[in-house]
């Protein structure tokens, strides 16, 4: 029903699964896409050049900085990670809506650049399950998983700047949720100001 394509923003302390959120996601709703990130950071096992990530040098990165290339980007554990410009234009454009998988720092840009953008922060049921999720992950070793932590609990305290939080217990329950927040944002009147006109358009005296 609504009449242009939303921004979704979801963050979260790495680890707590907003990955596997985003993924049902997509999945259950063709009108939802995910941005492709550009990011320094090495490519894990299994990881796909333009499905998981673009993968850039450091050099490269700099570069589509200077180029206006990206609508945000932030240094996270020592890699940088921005969103393309091109792709989230171009997909909200033709009425679809986007979901950026993004740092807090990443988010609050975006939301002073797109004040409709839907801002939702997914929190792990505990600090111990947190840990238990990243570790058994198996994509990062002992020292990288130390920062990652060390970095989260200071991301947790950003919590306010969201509009909506979702706690990932159970994953299809925090999918749902997820769901039911995107389902009662597109029914909102600021997002359909035209809806008079398309149901009774000359009917309407
Ligand atoms: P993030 O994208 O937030 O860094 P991932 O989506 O990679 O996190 O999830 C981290 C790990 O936790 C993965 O192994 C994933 O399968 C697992 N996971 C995600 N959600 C849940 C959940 N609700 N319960 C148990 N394990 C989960
Ligand atoms: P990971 O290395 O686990 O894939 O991602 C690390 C962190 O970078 C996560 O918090 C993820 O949300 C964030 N991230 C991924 N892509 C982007 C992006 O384009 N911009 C920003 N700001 N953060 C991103």
């Amino acid at each position: 029903m609504a009449e242009k394509g939303m921004v979704i923003v979801v963050s979260a302390p790495s680890g707590t699964g907003k990955g596997a959120i985003i993924e049902k996601l997509i999945d259950n709703d063709p009108n939802i896409r995910h941005s492709v990130s550009a990011t320094t950071r090495k490519p894990r096992k299994g990881e796909k050049e333009g499905v998981s990530y673009f993968f850039k040098t450091r050099g490269e990165f700099e570069a589509m900085i200077k180029d206006g290339a990206l609508v945000e980007w932030d240094e996270y554990c020592g890699n940088y990670y921005g969103t393309p410009r091109d792709y989230i234009e171009k997909t909200m454009q033709e009425g679809l809506d986007v979901v950026l998988d993004i740092t807090v720092a990443g988010a609050v840009d975006i939301k002073e650049g797109c004040p409709g953008a839907v801002m939702i922060f997914v929190l792990p049921p505990s600090l111990a399950e947190l840990e238990k999720r990243i570790k058994s992950r198996g994509t990062e070793d002992e020292e990288a998983i130390r920062k990652r932590l060390e970095y989260s609990y200071s991301e947790l305290r950003h919590v306010n700047k969201y509009d909506y939080i979702v706690v990932n217990d159970d994953l299809d329950t925090a999918v749902l949720e997820v769901e039911t927040i995107i389902s009662a944002e597109r029914m909102k009147y600021t997002r359909n100001p035209s809806i008079l006109d398309n149901l009774y358009k000359g009917e309407l005296k």
